[in-house]
């Protein structure tokens, strides 16, 4: 029997490089998507895979990102993150702009454009990457948690339009992950990042990573609909315990 190919956007880094690497182990065909090819391409390469440039906030991008792909049987969007931590009133626009773009509409087009081919598989995934700000706010996170949780609506509503199909959707819920996140969202500020995670034990990746493949390598009639995995330090999106 040929290998199933798994897609995984946002593979470059952090979880999504992870999951390529679990999903590689777990015996996935991996196709991996991202705007950095010299990030992308050594993890393609270790795994065997295929790197491809894909920036899920252009949409000529997906579309040639999705024609390149032969079959897909798991598509995992990993792609995005956050952008700031200003208030409503200091509001970024750009920053809800990116925000937005990344993780909602970068989700909507990816899944629309690799939909007949999941469903061609005879046995198609949807894992989507959101997160515990999809389900809380937080102050100065409006522009995130609003995305997270229009993101998480997209994926559970696609769970119950697609019933019937041989599609499973299974969300991933995580929360404090340390990966390059805070120092994207902040602009590079690599001190400020690394208080995000002070006093406590994140999750890695790839503790992300192993749930994202035994979702994956459950059998067919099997979906697990939600994952939310925290570090055991953390209670909410406010409320942790810090050494
Ligand atoms: P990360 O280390 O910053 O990785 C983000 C990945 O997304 C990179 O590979 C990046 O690659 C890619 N990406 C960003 N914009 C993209 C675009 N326009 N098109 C294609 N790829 C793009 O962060 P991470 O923690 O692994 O985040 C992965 C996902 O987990 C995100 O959706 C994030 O919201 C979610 N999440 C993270 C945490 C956390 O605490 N870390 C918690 C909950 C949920 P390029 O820059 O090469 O494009």
């Amino acid at each position: 029997m040929s290998k199933r190919t798994a897609v995984i956007t946002g593979a470059s880094a952090g979880i999504g490089a992870a999951t390529a690497r679990a999903l590689a182990k777990a015996g996935f065909d991996v196709v991996l998507g991202a705007r950095r090819l010299d990030r992308l391409q050594p993890v393609a390469d270790e795994l065997a895979g295929t790197a491809h440039v894909l920036d899920v906030t252009d949409p000529g991008s997906v579309a040639s990102f999705a024609d390149q792909i032969p079959a897909c049987h798991v598509l995992v969007n990993n792609a995005g993150g956050a952008r700031g931590l200003e208030r409503v009133e200091e509001a970024d626009e750009e920053h809800w702009r990116w925000m937005w773009e990344a993780n909602v509409l970068g989700t909507l087009r990816t899944t629309k454009a690799l939909l007949p081919k999941l469903r061609a598989s005879g046995d198609g995934h949807v894992v989507t990457v959101t997160s515990i700000a999809g389900y809380q706010v937080y102050d100065g996170g409006a522009g995130y948690t609003s995305a997270k949780h229009a993101q998480s609506a997209l994926h559970r509503t696609l769970r119950s339009e697609h019933l019937g199909e041989p599609i499973r959707f299974t969300e991933i819920v995580p929360g404090l992950v340390e990966t390059e996140f805070s120092v994207n969202r902040f602009g590079g500020d690599a001190e400020r990042a690394k208080n995000v995670y002070r006093g406590l034990q994140p999750l890695t990746a790839e503790d992300v990573a192993e749930v994202i493949a035994f979702a994956a390598t459950r059998p067919a009639h099997v979906n697990l609909d939600q994952i939310v995995l925290k570090p055991r330090a953390q209670y909410d999106a406010v409320r942790s315990h810090r050494e």
